[in-house]
Parts: structure tokens; sequence; C-alpha cells
């Protein structure tokens, strides 16, 4: 308790407060808030931590990683076959892929 001034009423204040368990002091910054247990950072922090951590190239990658793996799971591809077969099957999906043959069509034609 050395490094605390003796005259500084405030600091002590707030030293009393997280001795008595009322306030706790945020590991990463410079803000109180109310007393949980096994609770060291404040929610701000807190919420930038969780942010940080999903920008991390490696959990970024892990997170694809993931993905990939779920993708590969036969009841997913199932469903995604389902899917896209409902999908190719609504007029306006025909209907563009019409179009798209007769120009290719067309411009095979042209050549
Ligand atoms: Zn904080």
């Amino acid at each position: 308790m050395e490094i605390i001034d003796e005259d500084d009423e405030e600091v002590k204040r707030l030293m009393l407060r997280i001795s008595r368990k009322e306030i706790t002091l945020c590991d990463s910054c410079d803000t109180f808030f109310d007393y949980i247990p096994q609770k060291t950072t404040c929610d701000e922090c807190k919420k930038k931590k969780h942010r940080e951590y999903y920008q991390c190239p490696e959990v970024k990658e892990r997170m694809r990683e993931y993905q990939r793996e779920y993708q590969q799971r036969p009841e997913v591809k199932a469903k995604k076959r389902e899917y896209s077969r409902e999908y190719e099957q609504r007029p306006e999906r025909k209907a563009r892929k019409r179009e798209r043959y007769l120009h290719k069509k067309k411009l095979r034609e042209e050549e």
C-alpha cells in the first residue's frame, strides 16, 4: 500500500471499496465496476477482447476450418443439395439460365 499517496483521499476511498469487495478495478483499463466474483475485466474491455479474439487470424482460420468440416457432413450436404435443387426449379432461375444459354449460343454463332 506504500505506492498510494497518503493525501489522495479518492484513491484511498477506492482502495477501501476494493478491499470491501464493493468494486473491482478492470485489469486492462482504469475503469471501476461493481464487484462480481471472478470478474476482473470491465464489460467494455471484455467486449473488446471478444472482438479481438474473433479478429485474430488463427481463430478465423479455425472457424473457417470448422465451417468447412461442417459443410462436409453428409446431412448438411444433403440439405444443401436439396436446397439447390429447389432453387434451380424456380421459374426465374430457369428463365435466367435459358437467357444465359441463348446468349452464349448467340456468341458462339457470331464467332
Ligand atoms: Zn476495462
